[in-house]
């Protein structure tokens, strides 16, 4: 069976919260067959199926910014990232899960042992409008090529581009309907998690997580958690500055600044921190916005974040920052026009809060250390970056910053890496997606041990003779008791 396509002005079908239990269902009755194909047989589905998100990918990048406001390469990027994905986690999936044998240890040496990464069965995945197709394509084909079926809740501001995702896997999959869609608002998010599925895979803000953890108690349905964050960047003295500079415009502008790794702060040491200021003004001050062709970023999706993002600006301004470009003034709805602060209280919301504006903070420090420090301050912990021409001082630096992803002399460079764990501490949420650590998210580890043959002493027997125990206990001191 073929499953058209829903075209693009068509109204999406606002299932609701009444929907989740049905569709739950629908995906539990094919989890069994699904799961049945093997790892062989899923890869080469999931293959096809970025085959033909790649082949129509121009339908895609319609929809997207039908329903973002998104730049066309703002969404071409989106779709490119989705496929990367995607093709990783088909072709790696039987290596990461795949059957692997496991030393016994000295003591069981009589036994072989195996371990087995089995699907957990229907995962429910809640998806962000800010990157609707990037973002879900992760858990989804994650746990589909673990042998689990899905059901995708998108953002309510993005649900055509979810069921877009679900139409054309069916297309490839025919009556087997693997991956479902609900849409609605956040009830639907709210009655998925009730739903009794076996894991969810959640991204959205901080404060939303916290209910779906709440509504995920009630079955100790497990959860992996991508929240929001408030992205640091250190320059170093010995930074090329003119990279950091480039790198840091686009990582806090692409994308209307809408991005969960999105930069929102700079810590830039004090014997660079004026030019580093020049350069990134310069840069940012030649963006265009809007929805023309040649704009370099879109409108802000979500009208009620206009005033969060104004409000943030003006209490800065207000606490004694320096509006080096822009200013509150720059909000004219839908649109946000790039915005530099500089000496910015590190008390101020838009230090400690996520902005998801085209507003970039660049505060000065005395050191590096004091830019690390600063930067692990808040309650925030996505990712990170370091520029400095010292690679390995770099890493070092990486390492003392309390962050999922650290890139050096790069932004974002981790998105862009499939077999890379993405995932934040703190607020920003707890375990992983992508990578090998992203496909076991949505598996349970089986340990198999058979026993080759009897060993000379029983320990684990009431028949023991005398002498086990204290044979077992000369042996254990002579391994291990010097
Ligand atoms: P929200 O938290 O508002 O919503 C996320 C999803 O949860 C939406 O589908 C939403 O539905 C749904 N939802 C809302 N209420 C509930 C509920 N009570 N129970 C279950 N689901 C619910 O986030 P946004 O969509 O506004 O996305 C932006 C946020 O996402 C930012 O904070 C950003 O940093 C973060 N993010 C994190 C990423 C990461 O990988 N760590 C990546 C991308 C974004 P509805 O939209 O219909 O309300």
């Amino acid at each position: 069976m073929t499953t058209a396509t829903p075209p693009h002005d068509a109204p999406a079908s606002p299932s609701g919260a009444h929907d989740a239990a049905r569709a739950v269902s629908a995906a539990r009755t094919a989890q069994a067959a699904w799961d049945g194909l093997g790892f062989a047989g899923r890869r080469k589905v999931l293959k096809a199926w970025c085959a033909l998100i790649l082949q129509r990918s121009d339908e895609l990048v319609d929809l997207i910014r039908a329903e973002t406001g998104k730049t066309a390469d703002d969404a071409r990027l989106e779709v490119v990232l989705a496929a990367h994905h995607l093709r990783w986690n088909a072709v790696h999936a039987a290596r990461a899960l795949g059957r692997r044998r496991v030393s016994p240890g000295l003591l069981m040496f009589n036994h072989a042992v195996e371990v087995i990464h089995r699907p957990l069965g229907v995962v429910g995945v809640i998806g962000p409008w800010n990157y609707p197709a990037f973002i879900p394509v992760g858990p989804v084909s994650a746990a589909l090529a673990g042998g689990n079926t899905v059901v995708l809740k998108p953002s309510e501001l993005t649900p055509r581009t979810g069921e877009w995702l679900a139409a054309t896997l069916a297309e490839v999959t025919g009556r087997l309907r693997v991956l479902h869609v609900v849409t609605g608002d956040g009830t639907a998010g709210e009655a998925l998690c009730r739903a009794g599925v076996d894991k969810i895979a959640f991204t959205g803000s901080s404060a939303t997580a916290r209910r779906v953890l709440a509504a995920c108690a009630d079955r100790m349905t497990p959860a992996v958690i991508e929240g929001g964050g408030k992205d640091a960047m250190i320059v170093a003295a010995d930074a090329d500055l003119d990279a950091a500079a480039d790198a840091a415009v686009w990582a806090a502008m692409t994308n209307a600044g809408q991005t969960c790794v999105g930069l929102e702060r700079v810590y830039a040491v004090d014997t660079v921190a004026d030019r580093f200021l020049d350069l990134v003004t310069e840069r940012a001050a030649a963006l265009r916005v809007g929805d023309g062709p040649d704009a370099d970023f879109g409108r802000i999706t979500l009208p009620r974040q206009l005033e969060v993002i104004a409000d943030q600006v003006r209490d800065a301004v207000a606490r004694g920052a320096r509006a080096v470009l822009g200013g509150p003034q720059s909000v004219t709805p839908p649109y946000v026009a790039p915005i530099v602060l500089a000496d910015v209280p590190e008390d101020a919301a838009a230090v400690t809060e996520e902005t998801f504006g085209p507003v970039l903070v660049v505060n000065r420090v005395s050191s590096v250390a004091e830019a690390v420090e600063r930067a692990n301050a808040g309650g925030y912990g996505l990712g990170a970056s370091v520029f400095t021409r010292d690679r390995g001082s770099g890493r070092g630096v990486a390492a003392g910053l309390r962050a999922g992803m650290v890139s050096v002399n790069a932004v974002i460079a981790f998105a862009g890496m499939p077999a890379v764990p993405f995932g934040g501490v703190g607020d920003s949420g707890f375990g992983r997606v992508h990578g090998p650590d992203g496909l076991r998210e949505f598996t349970r580890t089986q340990a198999i041990t058979s026993q080759r043959f009897r060993p000379p002493l029983q320990p684990a027997s009431f028949r023991r003779r005398p002498g086990t125990m204290p044979a077992l206990v000369r042996l254990v001191r002579t391994l291990y008791g010097r």
